[in-house]
C-alpha cells in the first residue's frame, strides 16, 4: 500500500503516525479532515443554491447555457470532494486534491457576486431589440423558470431563449412581436430588463 506522506491535518510531511507539527495520529488527522471535508463541502453547496437564487435576480440572455455549465462545475467538484474521502479513508496521499478541491468552495459566491454586480451596477440604458414570440415554457419550483422562445437579432443566433418573469410571461404569447430590453451588463454579460409587446 502507498505509504501516506503528509499529515491530513495539517499537510506537513511526517515520518512516523504521530504529526511533529500538528501532533495528531493518523486516525484523528483522518477524522480531522473528513469533518472539514464536510463543512466546506456545506459552504460549497450552499454557494450553489445562492448563484441560482442570485441568477434570477438580473437574469443574463444566456442564462440556461451558463446553468448548465456551472451545473457541470458544481457536480465535477463534489465528484472531486468525494475522491478526496474515498483517498483519505484508505490514507492515501491526497494533498493536491485537497488543495484544488478548497480553492474551488468559494467559486459559486464569486459567480453568484459577478451576476449580481453585473446587473446592480450597469448604469447603461437598456437597448429594446424586436423579435418574434414562437413558444414559451415555464417550469415551477422553488426557483421558477419562465423563458420566451423568440426569434434571435444577433448574429448566428437562431433562436433566444429569454428570462422573463411572471408579469412578461402572462401577457406574451406565441406570434406576438416584443421588444426585449437588453443591457450590456457591468462585466458585458448582457441581461434582460424584460420584456414589452409592440
Ligand atoms: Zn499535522
Amino acid at each position: 500500500m502507498e505509504r501516506m506522506t503528509r499529515c491530513m491535518n495539517c499537510g506537513a510531511e511526517r515520518e512516523a503516525d504521530v504529526c511533529e507539527s500538528c501532533g495528531l495520529g493518523s486516525t484523528a488527522a483522518e477524522f480531522s479532515l473528513r469533518r472539514r471535508l464536510l463543512n466546506r463541502t456545506g459552504m460549497f453547496v450552499l454557494g450553489g443554491l445562492a448563484f441560482v437564487v442570485a441568477s434570477g435576480r438580473y437574469p443574463a440572455l444566456d442564462l440556461d447555457e451558463i446553468l448548465i455549465f456551472i451545473g457541470v462545475v458544481f457536480f465535477l467538484t463534489l465528484g472531486l470532494a468525494i475522491w478526496v474521502e474515498r483517498r483519505a479513508i484508505r490514507h492515501r496521499e491526497l494533498e493536491a486534491l485537497k488543495r484544488i478541491y478548497f480553492a474551488l468552495i468559494p467559486v459559486p459566491w464569486l459567480l453568484a457576486v459577478l451576476l449580481l454586480a453585473n446587473g446592480a451596477l450597469d448604469g447603461a440604458r437598456p437597448h429594446a431589440e424586436r423579435a418574434r414570440v414562437i413558444g414559451r415554457f415555464s417550469m415551477p419550483g422553488p426557483v421558477a423558470t419562465r423563458r420566451l422562445v423568440v426569434t434571435s437579432w444577433r448574429e448566428n443566433g437562431k433562436l433566444e431563449r429569454v428570462p422573463v418573469d411572471r408579469v412578461d410571461f402572462d401577457r406574451t404569447f406565441a406570434g406576438d412581436t416584443v421588444d426585449v430590453n437588453i443591457k450590456d451588463g457591468l462585466v458585458g454579460i448582457p441581461w434582460v430588463t424584460g420584456v414589452s409587446r409592440r
